[in-house]
């Protein structure tokens, strides 16, 4: 399969150099060519099979061309090695729930996954993985490729502004993962990643590669288990596509699913919840696509101004908005209304959700119609918003034993100032 760039000015890449590259030279992100369907008899037979049997069978369609089975189907096995179940919680409202790998958030799926691509990829010398973080993309970047052989990961973060847990998931590794606390914010810490992709004569040197989300090793897998999601509905004796309700930032984690429709997968409609950054919901509204700086919400982990997947959508659509309004309605949910639906979801369900799938439920719940079910997604394990949904609950939050875990690591960490010749000096000491 060859992948493409949505700005049509960069030559089209094979899957190694779409994942080692991650984003094109023209600064689009990569398409592939075409998106295999999967056939009649898979879709039959989808109950039948188990997350992991579905997972291979969806990863074949994609990347069968470029790695042999064993090989893929070995990768695919060892990114899951946790399940993403399916509960029903009302009468037409299923939730999937993405929090039961290490990090406790989705982005673990992709990660794990393009961690072991990049492995297999590897052509002797190591892969420099460089990822800037405010949270949360750092711990499941780190978990993902902690332990991978051939692989180093840096995470950059700002000295004082990440969250005690999310500081120990990237800070008490060890192993092939260094974390440089930068004494700056994080617009430093990207800025200093991309300086060094810009540098070079640093680049002549090592291997450096990003983990950001719009890789194609990142979002594709994640389709996993939208199919997983709808095989378990079938299951369940529903036999009607359901509606399927994401909650968003940047777009990947509903790209997938989008995918995954096209596939062959049979959705209803979609949802893009959003908070009140309402870049995608105002899209929909105007038909113009007007990025805005990102304000802080309850959900921050999709505080994102200008969703850099928005470009895939678009192309995938035919670049054309009504085609995009057929499929996809959007959805605003702010911070008052994110504490109201924690508070009513769990009175009326007993089912406790952390902010971010608050904003999916509470889309989802307005939005089906007479008849309609759906499936939202539950992104991330309450207890990693511990204070915030205690506050909100006036009840304790438990927190899962792989999260108390990271609390008991000892922290390591290397402080760097923001400067970028004292990180370029670091990296270059580390080869
Ligand atoms: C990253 C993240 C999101 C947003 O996902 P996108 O793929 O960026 O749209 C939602 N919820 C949680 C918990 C996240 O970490």
């Amino acid at each position: 399969m060859m992948y493409y760039s949505t700005n049509g000015k960069a030559p089209e890449a094979t899957l190694k150099k779409a994942v080692q590259n991650g984003l094109a030279e023209d600064r689009g992100l990569y398409m592939p060519r075409r998106i295999p369907q999967l056939p009649y008899s898979f879709f039959a037979g989808m109950a039948d099979m188990d997350f992991q049997e579905i997972s291979c069978a969806v990863a074949d369609a994609f990347f069968g061309e470029d790695i042999p089975a064993e090989d893929l189907h070995r990768i695919v096995r060892e990114t899951l090695s946790f399940d993403c179940p399916t509960y029903q919680i009302e009468e037409n409202i299923w939730v999937l729930e993405l929090f039961h790998g290490p990090t406790l958030a989705f982005k673990d799926v992709g990660a794990r996954f393009m961690a072991r691509l990049l492995a297999y990829f590897s052509d002797g010398s190591p892969v420099n993985v460089l990822v800037a973080t405010s949270g949360d993309t750092g711990s499941a970047v780190a978990n993902g490729f902690l332990g991978v052989e051939g692989v180093r990961v840096f995470v950059l973060y700002p000295k004082g502004k990440v969250s005690p847990i999310q500081e120990c998931q990237f800070t008490t590794l060890g192993q092939n993962i260094t974390a440089l606390e930068i004494d700056g914010c994080f617009d430093d810490c990207q800025a200093l990643v991309k300086n060094a992709f810009m540098d070079t004569e640093l680049r002549a040197r090592m291997t450096l590669t990003s983990a950001n989300s719009i890789n194609v090793a990142r979002f594709l897998p994640q389709s996993f288990y939208y199919f997983n999601s709808c095989a378990s509905l079938r299951r369940a004796g529903v036999s009607e596509p359901p509606v399927i309700c994401v909650p968003s930032g940047n777009f990947g984690n509903i790209c997938a699913a989008l995918f995954a429709a096209e596939m062959g997968l049979p959705v209803r409609r979609f949802i893009a919840a959003n908070n009140s950054n309402s870049v995608f919901y105002d899209f929909l509204q105007t038909g113009v696509y007007t990025p805005r700086p990102s304000i802080q919400t309850l959900a921050n982990a999709m505080d994102v101004g200008d969703p850099s997947n928005f470009a895939r959508i678009w192309e995938l659509y035919g670049r054309n908005a009504d085609n995009i309004r057929q499929r996809i309605s959007g959805a605003v949910v702010d911070d008052k209304t994110i504490e109201r639906t924690i508070q009513q979801c769990l009175e009326d369900t007993g089912y406790l959700l952390d902010p971010h799938g608050a904003c999916g439920y509470r889309a989802l719940k307005d939005g089906l119609k007479p008849g309609e079910k759906g499936i939202f997604c539950e992104t991330a394990h309450p207890a990693k918003f511990k204070e915030k949904v205690e506050a909100i609950t006036w009840q304790d939050v438990d927190v899962p034993e792989r999260l108390a875990e990271f609390m008991k690591g000892t922290k390591q960490s290397v402080a760097l100032s923001r400067n970028y010749s004292d990180f370029r000096d670091f990296l270059v000491s580390s080869i």
